[in-house]
């Protein structure tokens, strides 16, 4: 039997209205199936577009989303560092009005230095440059004084530019190196004066500057006299002072005492050292409150004012010995008060 293709037909019917002619199409099976499989591929391309697009979309809805959200963090980066940077510009104006501030400091403390020479007189011319900035600068100074000064500010608005900032921050920086140079010098010479002051102090310790007693009355002083007993001219090695019996008779300067005593002419008396060569003598005690050897004080109570020995009355015959001679002790006495020096 011979095969023979026969082609198959398929037959389409349109009908329209109900008063039309029906409309009829005969296409062969093949084109059919063509036609079918070119519609299914067709579909499936344009559900595979669409797939594609709709993915795409999501992937650039993701990325602007997450872009969204990078600027605004950058935003807000940019804006902390700004409010930063501003502060640190603040704090570099803060910082050189510190410096100022610390220099008119370094110049109080420089001035305050001069004084304390001038006092303790170590050195009594005071530093001309620490007085002459310090004055100057009082004229340069507006009045600070928060008690009389308002907290009233204003002014145009000048914004510094960075230029301007980094040059202050250059000068603060140069200001400070500067200040700490000053500091280190103020440090060396208020050590030197220190140690100088503590030399004087210690040389004013054992220097007889005291008043030997209360009173000041002098009855006779050094130096050539009639004699009270004799009434012939004379010479007188001390100072007699007025006190009354019993007055405490004090230690001029610091010291040890060296010998105590009585005899006929000085009565009870004290002698004391207060360093080579430098002694003090106290005569006529009533009664003496030291021993031989003892340490004393500027100002410690050695004795009381009587009249033994050649004496008329009641007095203190205090004698000030260089090297074993008497000398006027009057230069000496500058001190009123025990707890002077
Ligand atoms: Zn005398």
């Amino acid at each position: 039997m011979k095969f023979k293709w026969k082609p198959k037909k398929l037959t389409l019917v349109i009908i329209p209205d109900a008063n039309q002619a029906v409309v009829r199409f005969r296409i062969p099976h093949l084109f059919a199936y063509l036609a079918a499989a070119c519609l299914s591929m067709l579909l499936l391309i344009s559900i595979t577009i669409y797939m594609m697009h709709a993915h795409s979309l999501k992937q650039a809805n993701d990325l602007a989303s997450k872009l969204s959200g990078a600027n605004e963090q950058w935003s807000a980066t940019l804006t902390s560092k700004d409010a930063a940077i501003q502060k640190l510009q603040n704090e570099v104006i803060q910082l050189s009005q510190q410096a100022e501030q610390m220099k008119s400091k370094v110049e109080e403390v420089k001035k305050l230095e001069s004084d304390l020479k001038s006092i303790a007189g170590i050195d009594p011319e005071p530093s001309n440059t620490a007085v002459a900035s310090s004055s100057a600068r009082k004229d340069d100074q507006q009045p600070t004084d928060a008690n009389e000064a308002s907290t009233g500010m204003g002014g145009s608005p000048n914004p510094l530019s960075d230029e301007m900032i980094l040059k202050l921050g250059q000068q603060t920086l140069a200001s400070l190196n500067e200040l700490d140079g000053q500091v280190q010098e103020l440090q060396t010479n208020l050590t030197a004066t220190k140690e100088k002051v503590a030399t004087k102090q210690q040389q004013l310790r054992i220097t007889p500057t005291l008043w030997p007693t209360s009173t000041k009355v002098v009855t006779s002083p050094f130096g050539y006299r009639s004699d009270p007993f004799t009434k012939i001219p004379s010479y007188h090695s001390g100072i007699d002072f007025g006190a009354h019996e019993n007055d405490p008779v004090y230690a001029t300067a610091d010291g040890k005492v060296v010998s105590t005593g009585k005899d006929i002419y000085h009565g009870n008396n004290i002698v004391i050292e207060h360093s080579k060569g430098l002694r003090t003598w106290y005569m006529h005690l009533n009664k003496i409150l030291v021993n031989k050897g003892d340490s004393v004080e500027k100002g410690n109570t050695i004795g009381l004012v009587g009249s033994t020995g050649r004496s008329t009355g009641a007095h203190l015959h205090y004698e000030v010995l260089k090297n074993g001679e008497s000398v006027d002790p009057k230069p000496y006495l500058k001190s009123l008060r025990k707890d002077d020096n």
